[in-house]
């Protein structure tokens, strides 16, 4: 056995390549059951560059979904907008009367203030992904059910593998506790960091919300504005100049 505490590094980092292949193929993390993931999950939890498929293959898998019931009350099924290659997503809950006549996510009156949050920020809707957790429309717009989030919710992870953003901004308690794994309340959560497998999430509030509750725009500008920072940070500027 060689001394050289480089072969010792390489012999650890292919162990523990393996250890995580092993464990993907075993679908560990979708068990990882209620906690958050710790903050430190490894990226190498996503598959490597190349092995990623694309949204097209993604979108082919949905299909004409029936694996829930909503297929049956929705008009359009809404499957996501935006670059399959951006540094920026945004998750949102699930499509309101609009985007399921539409099937397209947030083109209502919530969607018009996340295109101009969007906007403050130095991006747009053709340069982020925006995606929902469920792609059909609940009746009413009742909250998700949690069989519905649980047959929905492997192909938003599936488009977030397929696009590995640098930042994920949840938009609401659904899209936050479902990326999170976690049920604590939006307001404990908002205005810093957590990870989704090796991927950094801001919760903020959803875009319905603050339509409700305009004196919370500035908390939500405030975590907006954290993600422009750590974007630029890890080198990635906005397309266009942020509002900061
Ligand atoms: N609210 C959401 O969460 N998503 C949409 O697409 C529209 C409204």
């Amino acid at each position: 056995m060689s001394d050289d505490p480089r072969d010792e590094l390489r012999d650890l980092t292919r162990d523990l390549r393996r250890h995580l292949e092993g464990m993907q193929a075993m679908g560990a993390y979708a068990l990882m059951g209620e906690e958050e993931e710790p903050a430190d999950a490894p990226a190498a939890a996503l598959p490597a560059v190349g092995e990623r498929g694309t949204l097209a293959v993604v979108r082919e898998e949905v299909g004409e979904c029936t694996r829930c019931k909503l297929h049956s009350t929705r008009t359009r099924l809404v499957f996501g907008v935006g670059a399959d290659e951006t540094p920026l997503m945004f998750v949102g809950e699930a499509p309101g009367a609009e985007e399921d006549r539409r099937g397209e996510p947030f083109v209502g009156a919530a969607g018009q203030l996340l295109d101009r949050m969007i906007a403050a920020m130095g991006w747009t809707r053709e340069t982020v992904y925006i995606a929902n957790v469920l792609m059909c429309r609940p009746p009413g717009n009742r909250d998700p059910q949690p069989d519905e989030v649980s047959q929905c919710l492997p192909f938003l992870h599936r488009k977030i593998e397929v696009i590995r953003p640098r930042i994920i901004v949840a938009l609401g308690k659904p899209a936050t506790h479902a990326l999170l794994s976690t049920s604590a309340p939006i307001s404990a959560l908002r205005g810093r960091f957590h990870e989704f497998r090796g991927i950094k999430v801001m919760p903020t509030f959803h875009p319905a919300f603050l339509l409700r509750s305009p004196d919370r725009k500035r908390d939500a500008w405030s975590d907006l504005k954290q993600v422009i920072e750590e974007l630029e940070r890890i080198g990635v500027r906005s397309p266009n100049a942020p509002k900061v």
